[in-house]
């Protein structure tokens, strides 16, 4: 009982934005064993070398140098599942030089060889989807099938990069005199500080670390401490596939000491962040000093747009999916629904219909589609957004509290009348909360939708093609989705405008965020 309370105070300490999480004595200082069913759980694994609990630095499995070390829980039982190095300013350190020492052979390599070994990567993941979703899983909750679904997502990145890496063209640019020959070289930026969070424990490490490596470039990795396993095993993989030591390394622990480590070296080139908005603005402010390039991908407040004249069952299906994905944890996950007056009653009894039917419970369970929210803190947000919103006006359509599970399980909820003041509409709910504000016009749901500071993904449901454009343009977002709830690919490019972001990932665009431009004039030719 005492764990669980000091384990909420602290996380709501890291929620007022100070992230002192990390020094929660309940996860640091202990030595909890692991308990028996989380050693089932581990069980379950068909190749057990792939729990890894050590940092890798240098190709080397490392641990902290003072021994210290932060609990990975399973955040629907509270099992402890392993316990990792709490790393800081030295560990980090000693992989930055890992990275800086290997850059200069991997980048020289040829695009073939580096194909090669990602490729090999990319069967390796493959081959092992099984247990890295068990991993997922159990670090981070999502139902299994859904963490199936996001080993082949993250796979595909390390897929489409291993191809792109042999498309990284120059230019050839017609000179302003005979006598002159003007080249424009693309090569690797250097070092690469990567950090990642919770919601995607693999996704969003290969979506970086795939084209990072593709053109060259070396990696630190510091995944979320709420998941490090499924990033540690996949770092595992990589050595197995023949990345060289050193050029993929993963810390975690203290991550404000590990991000001004990588922050203040010279060596580090470039910091790709996807994460909270207030900490990727401290990431942006601590680049300057030594100027890095930066790549962010921070916070969304995405707008579902539900108009009239929209297919009911596609706008129930789509905004079902656009919302409850990974427990409503997700930066594209639709926080605002906005629904036309005409089709307002008949689109709520729909998507009550299909959120009734939602299964929640541990993720290893099978047929559940909810699994539990990350931590006790997540859950806490979640009430506050509702009680913020009901004292407001807004009704509780469906659920509006905690599951009878207990823990950090919150009901699928459904707020009807929920309108543009409340907490709910202008912040991330981060949870499987669907607030739907009824709106009279297209030019309303447009001002309403780009009312925020936040412009990552918005959806529109609608069967007019007219609409779909001139909606779609209007919208200060970087990703659109019409008529689909689901778009993430590795073939288009993701990410956002306003404050939720700088630069894309994935696509043939993800690779210009880790390469620099060179300029090369070579004259008097005709000398
Ligand atoms: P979330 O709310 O999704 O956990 P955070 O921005 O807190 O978002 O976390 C995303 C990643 O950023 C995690 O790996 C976390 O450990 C890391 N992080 C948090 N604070 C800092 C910091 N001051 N410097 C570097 N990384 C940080």
């Amino acid at each position: 009982m005492q764990r669980v309370a000091l384990h909420a105070a602290m996380q709501r300490v890291a929620l007022q934005g100070r992230h002192l999480l990390s020094f929660s004595p309940s996860r640091f200082l202990s030595s909890h064993h692991m308990s028996t069913d989380a050693q089932a759980a581990i069980a379950r694994l068909r190749d057990s070398g792939l729990l890894k609990s050590k940092g890798l630095v240098g190709g080397k499995w490392v641990d902290s140098y003072d021994g210290k070390t932060v609990q990975v829980q399973n955040p629907a039982t509270g099992d402890v599942i392993a316990n990792v190095p709490c790393m800081g300013k030295r560990e980090t350190d000693d992989a930055i030089s890992s990275a800086y020492n290997t850059f200069y052979s991997w980048s020289k390599r040829t695009a073939s060889e580096r194909s090669k070994c990602l490729r090999k990567w990319y069967d390796l993941i493959v081959s092992h989807k099984e247990d890295l979703a068990l991993l997922i899983t159990l670090e981070q909750g999502k139902p299994l099938k859904e963490a199936l679904g996001e080993v082949s997502y993250g796979a595909a990145f390390i897929e489409f990069f291993a191809e792109e890496a042999k498309r990284i063209y120059g230019d050839i640019i017609p000179p302003t005199s005979s006598d002159r020959r003007l080249f424009v070289l693309k090569q690797p930026v250097g070092v690469v500080g990567a950090i990642t969070p919770w919601n995607f424990p693999l996704a969003m490490i290969t979506r970086k670390v795939g084209p990072a490596l593709a053109c060259g470039c070396t990696v630190i990795v510091k995944p979320s401490e709420y998941t490090p396993l499924t990033a540690l095993a996949a770092a595992d993989l990589a050595l197995q596939a023949g990345i060289p030591p050193g050029a993929l390394n993963v810390v975690m622990g203290n991550a404000p000491d590990i991000g001004d480590s990588l922050l203040q070296s010279t060596q580090v080139r470039k910091i790709t962040f996807t994460g909270s908005t207030a900490v990727g603005k401290k990431l942006m402010a601590g680049s300057a000093n030594t100027v890095k390039k930066v790549s962010l991908e921070l916070g969304g407040n995405a707008p579902c747009i539900v108009f009239d004249d929209a297919d009911l069952d596609v706008a129930v299906k789509g905004s079902l999916a656009a919302k409850f994905r990974n427990s409503g944890q997700t930066c594209v996950c639709a926080n605002r629904i906005l629904v036309q007056e005409g089709i307002y009653d008949e689109f709520a009894n729909a998507l009550t219909k299909a959120v009734q039917n939602l299964q929640v419970g541990n993720g290893l369970v099978e047929g559940v589609v909810q699994g539990p929210l990350i931590n006790e803190a997540a859950v806490e947000k979640v009430e506050k957004f509702v009680n913020d919103a009901t004292s407001k006006g807004a009704n509780v359509i469906l659920g509006g509290k905690r599951h009878s599970l207990g823990m950090t399980f919150y009901e699928p909820t459904i707020l009807g009348n929920v309108n543009s003041e409340m907490l709910v509409s202008r912040e991330e709910v981060f949870g499987p909360v669907a607030p739907l504000l009824p709106f009279k016009t297209e030019e309303e749901a447009i001002k309403i939708a780009n009312d925020t500071n936040a412009g990552l993904a918005a959806y529109i449901f609608t069967k007019s093609i007219p609409r779909s454009w001139r909606v779609s343009e209007a919208l200060e977002y970087g990703l659109v989705g019409v008529n689909e709830g689901l778009i993430s690919t590795e073939v288009a490019p993701f990410g956002g405008a306003k404050q939720s972001g700088l630069g894309r990932e994935g696509s043939k665009y993800g690779i210009d965020e880790y390469l620099e431009l060179k300029y090369v004039c070579m004259g008097n030719l005709e000398a």
